[in-house]
This record gives C-alpha cells, sequence and structure tokens, in this order.
C-alpha cells in the first residue's frame, strides 16, 4: 500500500471511530498542509486549530490566511492569556532568558486547553523530523491537563520530506515562501533558523539548544 493510502485509510478508520469531535493542529509547515489537505477530503469541515504565539513570520501569517481561503478552512487560532507586548513587559524577552517557560505560555498552555473539547488529535508529526521524533507511532493515547484522554493520530510518521513535497506538488499546494530562503523547520521568528549542515531539518530551532516545544509530551509526564 502506498504511503497516501495508508494515510488516508488511517485518516477514514479514526474518524469512523471517533467517539467525539475531532481536530488537526496545524503551523502551516509543508507537512501540516498536506495533512490538513487529506483530511478535508473526508471531513472538510474539520477544525484547523493554529497555535498564534504572536511571534510567528510575517510570512507565516499570510501563508496561513492565503491556505485558509484557498483551501476554505475552518480556522481556530489558539492564543495565549498574555499578549506578547504583556509578557514582555512583565517578563522580558522570555523566549531568551527562558525558552521553556515562553513555549508554556504561548504553546504548551493554549494547546491543551484547545484540545479539551476534542476526542482526537491529528498531527502532521513524522519520524525523521528529529530524533525526538524516531519512535512515534502512528496512534497514540494522549493525556490532557486534567486527566482527559484524548486519541493522537499521526497519518504522516512515515513520511520524509520528499514525499511530502511530492504530495504537496502533484495536488497543487504551494510551500510557505519560507522554504525558499533555506529554512527546513518554520516556527516562531525568534527561535527559527536555518538547519545546521550535519543537522535535522529541526536542528535549527531554538539554536540548537532543545527540539521540542513541548507540545508534543504527554501533559503527566
Ligand atoms: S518558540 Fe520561541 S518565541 Fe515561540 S513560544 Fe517558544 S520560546 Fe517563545
Amino acid at each position: 500500500m502506498s504511503l497516501v493510502d495508508n494515510a488516508k485509510e488511517l485518516i477514514r478508520k479514526e474518524l469512523a471511530s471517533a467517539p467525539g469531535p475531532v481536530c488537526v493542529t496545524s503551523s502551516f509547515q509543508a507537512d501540516c498542509v498536506t495533512l490538513v489537505h487529506l483530511l478535508i477530503q473526508e471531513q472538510p469541515d474539520i477544525p484547523v486549530l493554529f497555535l498564534d504565539t504572536g511571534y510567528h513570520f510575517a510570512e507565516t501569517y499570510k501563508y496561513r490566511d492565503e491556505m485558509v481561503a484557498k483551501l476554505g478552512l475552518k480556522l481556530t487560532n489558539m492564543q495565549a492569556v498574555k499578549t506578547v507586548a504583556e509578557q514582555e513587559a512583565e517578563f522580558g524577552k522570555l523566549y531568551e532568558s527562558s525558552p521553556d517557560k515562553c513555549c508554556g505560555f504561548r504553546k504548551v498552555e493554549p494547546l491543551f486547553s484547545g484540545l479539551q473539547p476534542y476526542s482526537v488529535w491529528f498531527t502532521a508529526l513524522r519520524r525523521d523530523q528529529s530524533p525526538t521524533r524516531a519512535n512515534l507511532a502512528e496512534t497514540a493515547p494522549f493525556q490532557l491537563p486534567g486527566g482527559k484522554m484524548i486519541q493522537k493520530v499521526a497519518p504522516l510518521a512515515a513520511w520524509t520530506m520528499r514525499d511530502v513535497w511530492a504530495y504537496n506538488k502533484e495536488h497543487g499546494l504551494p510551500p510557505l515562501p519560507l522554504y525558499d530562503l533555506g529554512y527546513t523547520s518554520i516556527g516562531c521568528e525568534p527561535c527559527t533558523a536555518k538547519p545546521s549542515l550535519d543537522g535535522s531539518d529541526r536542528s535549527g530551532r531554538w539554536g540548537g539548544k532543545k527540539l521540542e516545544c513541548g507540545i508534543h509530551i504527554q501533559a503527566s509526564s
């Protein structure tokens, strides 16, 4: 079975067996666009959750809006309790002094709160993105704060970036323009650089000091 067919089969199976509402998170990187495109063929109105940290590149916001219009997406922007200005007035540039705390405020808390209504969470995680994702399962239970268990589904787990680009090209899905500048993993602007020559796609994130922001770590761990 091809990777595309395998992903479609998994998506259909999870949608059919979901005990409650489903959602997909998207940072509008190329693999997220692939997954969202696969999902809307089965459920056009699936909620697309975007972690709007306030620190994204201007290009990312523009591209997000273009893709929402092009694909007719039902977008939800998940935001932190404090604005960027409020956070910086109180703590300064946390992305420099304490990136874990900054990611906690602007990514982990809003995401876990945003996921509470759902029973299934689709993500575009792939095993080859970084060493921290090498053992990624296609499906796994995920515990939210408060104890609620949801199903986390990664239909692209076995895909490579080459597979992603091939799918997007075949389906006329344009890339976020920052890829043309040499970025291979794109998150918040202050914490995103081009990858190291010998590193994984995510090696340019957080200046190489860490590889994960915490949203893919169980709330209970
Ligand atoms: S990626 Fe950087 S700017 Fe974005 S929330 Fe995390 S520390 Fe803050």
